[in-house]
């Protein structure tokens, strides 16, 4: 067992039931390297009850879980049960009731501390744009976990903030700005984030308007009734190219989100006319499924654009293998990034990892066991997908812990 491994109470660890086919070397080295977990939400800070739980695990439906089923019956939950079971000292595969009964003995602080360390992450790249109250901020993340947080700024919640907080439609191009250079300025703030695929889809003009068009757009978003949501395609193409031509890396989520999203007009194929136009700053992609080799094309074809397959490496659970392999198809391994774009049950930030690390470790494995890369590269894989490629990304301090850096 190698000293860093990560503390999953599962004997033979992340590799448990497939020794054998993951090189040594490789096997010991994704078991203790450290991750930058590039798009991650905070975890519960209140109770949940069961259905509040089997909602959480079920990113597509907005409704109830049908009482005819329980969301444990599907590869997230099967992967809950096998790895996250062990963690609450219950056999992997424990029953969803069993896994359930334990699990509420202990409180949201109690199952972040015990989940969060298993996860092995030096630090969390926080989106703290959605249901902010529910879940931890950045800061209650570090404490729970020991590691230090950043943040990114979503740019349609800063409109918002802007514009309800009486922001006059003819102010706000230059107060936009202003706040975008104070987050520049500001060292916790690592990158913007647009919810484009939510609000309008990608299929829209991404020309870069002027500021005269974007206080008409103000204007006329201000003036209708009701809470103010910006699903207006001038300011939201303002807002990121702004955000670019301030030097802010730009998280898009792109495919799998919920059912209120048009998932076939969030095609990343459909940014092309943006990417080719924007100020080239680093543009993550995040998620991706089921466009990850849309992404993987993407993040060759265009120096400044890289992508994650986060989420659904949960949401695929043991299929996750599949996924990250497609993901390693195209894309120079310099474009990819980890993320677990946990939200919620802390189970979601260590499986990610977990998952991740075992998907790696079958899919280089293979290759170096077929003689297409070395032990050497395919850690250097490792290393450039699950930290290096964050560093350079948002410009972080370089890992202290990996051997051979340059
Ligand atoms: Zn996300």
């Amino acid at each position: 067992m190698p000293a860093g491994e990560l503390p999953l109470g599962v004997s033979g660890g992340v590799f448990a039931g497939v020794e054998g086919l993951v090189p040594d070397a490789l096997a010991d080295h994704l078991c203790s390297v450290q991750l930058i977990d590039h798009h991650v939400h905070g975890t519960f800070n209140e109770r949940v009850d069961r259905a509040g739980f089997e909602a959480a695990i079920n990113e597509g439906s907005t409704d109830p879980v049908p009482g005819f089923m329980t969301q444990f019956d599907s590869p997230l939950g099967l992967s809950i049960r096998r790895w996250c079971a062990p963690l609450l000292g219950l056999e992997p595969l424990a029953a969803a009731d069993e896994y359930w009964a334990r699990r509420s003995e202990l409180s949201p602080e109690e199952l972040a501390r015990t989940m969060l360390p298993a996860a092995g992450v030096a630090r969390w790249i926080v989106d703290t744009g959605f249901k902010g109250d529910l879940i931890t901020t950045p800061d209650e993340l570090t404490k729970l976990s020991d590691v230090p947080s950043s943040e990114i700024l979503r740019l349609e919640r800063l409109t918002e903030d802007l514009l309800e907080d009486g922001t006059s439609p003819d102010g706000f191009p230059d107060a936009f700005r202003a706040a975008l250079r104070t987050a520049v300025d500001n060292p916790e703030v690592l990158g913007t984030k647009t919810i484009a695929a939510y609000r309008i889809g990608f299929d829209v003009n991404w020309t870069r308007p002027a500021d005269a068009e974007v206080v008409a757009h103000a204007r006329e978003l201000s003036a209708r009734p009701g809470p103010l949501r910006v699903d207006d395609e001038v300011l939201i193409a303002f807002g990121v190219h702004e955000a670019a031509a301030h030097g802010l890396p730009i998280q898009v989520h792109v495919g799998f989100g919920d059912r209120d999203m048009d998932l076939h007009r969030s095609d990343p194929m459909l940014l092309l006319p943006l990417l080719r136009a924007m100020s080239p700053v680093p543009v993550l992609l995040l998620h991706c499924y089921p466009f990850q080799r849309q992404a993987g094309y993407l993040a060759q074809a265009f120096d400044h654009v890289n992508f994650d397959v986060g989420l659904a490496i949960n949401y695929l659970g043991v299929r996750s293998t599949g996924l990250v392999a497609e993901a390693l198809e195209t894309a120079p391994f310099a474009k990819q990034l980890y993320s677990s774009d946990a939200f919620g049950p802390p189970e979601l930030h260590v499986l990610g990892s977990v998952l991740w690390r075992r998907a790696m470790g079958l899919v280089l494995g293979d290759w170096v066991r077929a003689g297409d890369c070395s032990d050497d590269d395919a850690i250097r894989i490792v290393d450039m997908i699950g930290v290096r490629n964050s560093e350079r990304v948002y410009a972080l301090p370089a890992h202290p812990g990996l051997p051979g850096r340059p």
